[in-house]
């Protein structure tokens, strides 16, 4: 049964900096790299790589960098379901500092204008079984439709909402939640994470993950709460983290495992990436996860 991942692809050009820049100064980078990335393309990537059979639904342009795009991912999953638009490829530039921290601005005109449901075959191609990824880079009301449609078909549904707020989204829809501390915060006001995780499961969602950086993350499921810890890692680079994280749980959970197991194996495979540089350059190789999961 495959893993659905519906979101977006992009091309990220990253700046490692000694410091972020103040407004209005310039200073060179001590390096830079182009990479693919973009949270639908982490994931989907990170979930391959536990031996899922993914199939991801996103929208490229027809311009140098979606070849680029192209090139990159054909060994990771078949690209059938990539949809090409007359617009520029969707871009991101990640500046990260001394400390791993990272800054991010993107630019998505492909993902603002991707309608997967009107597109592409998802409706017909998602089961009874099948898991359904998916996060906030698409509009709010395309990822709602997505959710309950997948739903609708007995689908399990994974949400990580970031960069929408999940205050937009549907979490009725939605079996796991997963966001960062700062997203829980931002969706419910509660600052403590299980009061966050519980407000996150009285909105709808069946469970919820706060991930906690290097303090791993908490899982509220059926009511108990499970704290995780992390694996101890020297950071070179957080980017990435979270979504090698939703990828990894989600390949954890097709397999039928537990929740608690799956973000466990998630944990550790987010602490490989955090020990290296850039986003999906950083995500553990298929012998990798295979090893965490065995
Ligand atoms: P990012 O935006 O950087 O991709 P995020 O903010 O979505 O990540 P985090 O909570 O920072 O999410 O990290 C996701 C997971 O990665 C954590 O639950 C943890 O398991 C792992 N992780 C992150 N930072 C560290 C760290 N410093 N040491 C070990 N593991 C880490």
């Amino acid at each position: 049964m495959p893993v659905h991942v519906v979101g977006n692809v992009c091309v990220d050009t990253t700046f490692r900096v000694d410091r972020f820049p103040q407004p209005g100064e310039t200073f060179n980078a001590r390096s830079h790299m182009d990479g693919v990335g973009g949270k639908g393309a982490n994931q989907a990537v990170a979930a391959a790589r536990t031996g899922a059979d993914v199939r991801f639904f996103a929208a490229v342009g027809t311009d140098p960098a979606a070849a680029f795009i192209r090139e990159r991912l054909k060994n990771e999953f078949d690209l059938r379901q990539l949809s090409a638009k007359p617009l520029p490829s969707d871009r991101s530039t990640i500046l990260v500092n001394q400390d791993g921290e990272n800054l991010i601005v993107s630019g998505i005109d492909c993902a603002a204008d991707f309608d997967p449901l009107r597109e592409t075959g998802l409706l017909n191609l998602i089961a009874h079984g099948d898991i359904l990824v998916m996060q906030g880079n698409l509009k709010s009301t395309v990822t709602n439709a997505c959710l309950r449609a997948a739903k609708a078909a007995s689908a399990t549904t994974i949400l990580n909402p970031s960069p929408l707020s999940g205050e937009a989204l549907d979490l009725a829809a939605v079996d796991v939640v997963i966001v960062n501390q700062g997203e829980a915060f931002e969706t419910t006001g509660k600052p403590d994470p299980e009061d966050a995780a519980r407000d996150l499961v009285r909105r709808g969602a069946k469970a919820a993950i706060v991930t906690l950086g290097a303090a791993g993350c908490l899982l509220l499921e059926d009511g108990a709460v499970d704290l995780i810890p992390a694996v101890k890692v020297a950071v070179v680079d957080t980017s990435g983290a979270g979504d090698i994280f939703c990828g990894c749980l989600a390949g954890c959970l097709m397999k039928g495992w537990r929740l608690a197991q799956s973000a466990r194996t998630a944990v550790a495979a987010a602490a490989l990436a955090v020990g290296r540089r850039g986003t999906l350059e950083a995500c553990p190789s298929r012998v990798e996860l295979e090893k965490l999961m065995n």
